[in-house]
């Protein structure tokens, strides 16, 4: 079985872990062999543009090399492996997840996860297999420990998404990421690890900020362009960074090719950081016709992160009553921005704000979970867009909120890469069979197969 693509080299069932110690490939210079494959499919979703009835896709390595009718295809790959779907498309990005390892909701757990790294290391694994069971290949993460589990991803030592980090949140202090319970202290000492949290304030402390999250392999830089719902003492209405220190911001990413998303709530946050140069608003819950209108002038993607809203809505006893109460106001706010943007083409992205699994123990860990990212999807529908146009903003779309740094990914399409997942139930027909595992029948991520009918995803 081994180079069968079904499984890709190194997931062989068959394999033990003996093999796996001596399966290393010797140093050479010769190309490596490339596998090559077929995936056929009673419906292809491309990702963006129409879907193909009985389409094909043909696979080289990590790229698909050419996406066509079965009935073409056929007749020039015929003697390539073959697998078949019902439907096909694209593996699905959320743009805005965390990993921060967090087992139970309260700020101090944020000081246990920058002190204890291995473990929130360890935390997080098995919400990469459950984001990649879901058919999510690839992951925007919006401050939390992404680049080193990354990292770990890459070199084969976990298994799950493509992640694209910011590494930190960057907030004004007394801003929404300055964590207001803690003693400032234990702030500063999270700080200077340059972990997911940083304050600036001022051109000069932004400027370096932002340069320690490209020193840290930063994707794109996060920042606080209002305040927020989670955060005790400040207001989702109001604007944080000022203009300027947004601009020095804009611009200094833009240097390096990287792009800004900003955690914006209020009007003003959302229409200052659009003037400031930022290109993707988080959240965008107080956005209306003037503020889509300049979105859309602006060429910026929202990111709603409506799942977060809704389980937080699910949830009151885990609320302080003002917080609560600060909950429900922005969520009812949110829902007509989302509206707003989809009526007026605002384009969109799929993300979640899914922070972490908790532990079974604790009764939210049903609700609050990776892997039931779909959910979002689902919230788009029924705010507006066709099941098509959701399907867009959580593959084809993905990519765009990272800028220069974007693959060429999220799309069925020559040159791109090999991420596509297969489904047994048409989402067109119904989007909710995208969320969790169950109806994700199959799962490549670079050419690879991770999950196959009767074959879950796993570490080894
Ligand atoms: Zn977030």
């Amino acid at each position: 079985m081994r180079g069968n693509p079904f499984f890709g080299p190194d997931l062989d069932p068959t394999s033990s872990m003996e093999g796996l110690a001596t399966r290393q490939t010797p140093w050479t210079d010769a190309e490596p062999k490339k596998d090559k494959f077929v995936v056929e499919a009673d419906l292809l979703i491309p990702g963006k543009g129409d879907p193909i009835e009985h389409g094909s896709i043909v696979v080289e390595g990590n790229k698909i090399l050419q996406v066509g009718e079965s009935i073409s295809i056929a007749k020039d790959y015929s003697h390539l492996p073959k697998y078949h779907v019902k439907t096909l498309m694209p593996g699905m990005w959320d743009c805005h997840v965390h990993f921060l390892g967090a087992q139970r909701v309260a700020w101090d757990s944020l000081l246990e996860a920058q002190q204890k790294q291995a473990l929130t290391g360890a935390r997080c694994a098995p919400d990469l297999l459950r984001l990649l069971d879901a058919g999510f290949t690839s992951v925007r993460e919006m401050a939390g420990y992404g680049i080193q589990l990354d990292q770990a991803i890459e070199e084969g030592s976990l298994v799950g998404p493509k992640i694209y980090s910011s590494n930190a949140i960057i907030s004004p202090t007394g801003g929404h990421a300055d964590l207001h319970p803690l003693p400032k202290p234990w702030y500063d000492d999270l700080c200077r690890q340059n972990g997911p949290f940083q304050t600036a304030d001022g051109v000069p402390e932004c400027l370096k900020v932002v340069r320690m999250q490209l020193r840290a392999g930063a994707k794109v830089i996060k920042i606080c362009g209002s305040g927020g719902v989670g955060s005790e003492l400040d207001n989702p209405v109001d604007q944080q960074f000022s203009s300027e220190e947004m601009t020095a911001m804009v611009d200094e990413a833009a240097r390096a090719q990287r792009i800004i998303g900003a955690h914006c709530h209020g009007k003003a946050g959302i229409m200052a950081a659009l003037h400031a140069g930022v290109k993707t608003i988080e959240h965008g819950s107080y956005l209306d016709d003037e503020a889509a209108d300049l979105m859309i002038q602006k060429g910026a993607i929202l990111v709603t992160t409506r799942l977060i809203v809704e389980n937080g809505l699910q949830s009151k006893d885990f609320f302080s009553p003002k917080g609560y109460a600060k909950l429900s106001v922005v969520a009812k706010h949110q829902w007509n921005a989302m509206q707003t943007a989809i009526r007026k083409g605002v384009t969109c992205a799929i993300g979640t704000d899914s922070t972490g699994t908790l532990p079974p123990s604790n009764p939210l860990s049903k609700l609050v979970r990776q892997g039931l990212n779909a959910k979002e999807l689902v919230y788009h529908v029924k705010a507006g867009m066709t099941p098509l146009q959701a399907i867009e903003a959580a593959t084809a779309n993905g990519p765009l909120t990272l800028g220069p740094q974007g693959p060429k990914a999220g799309q069925l399409r020559e040159g791109y890469d090999a991420d596509f997942i297969g489904v047994d139930a048409n989402p067109l027909e119904d989007i909710g069979v995208l969320v969790g595992p169950g109806h994700v029948s199959h799962v490549w991520r670079q050419g690879k197969c991770y999950k196959s009918p009767g074959r879950g995803v796993s570490f080894i």
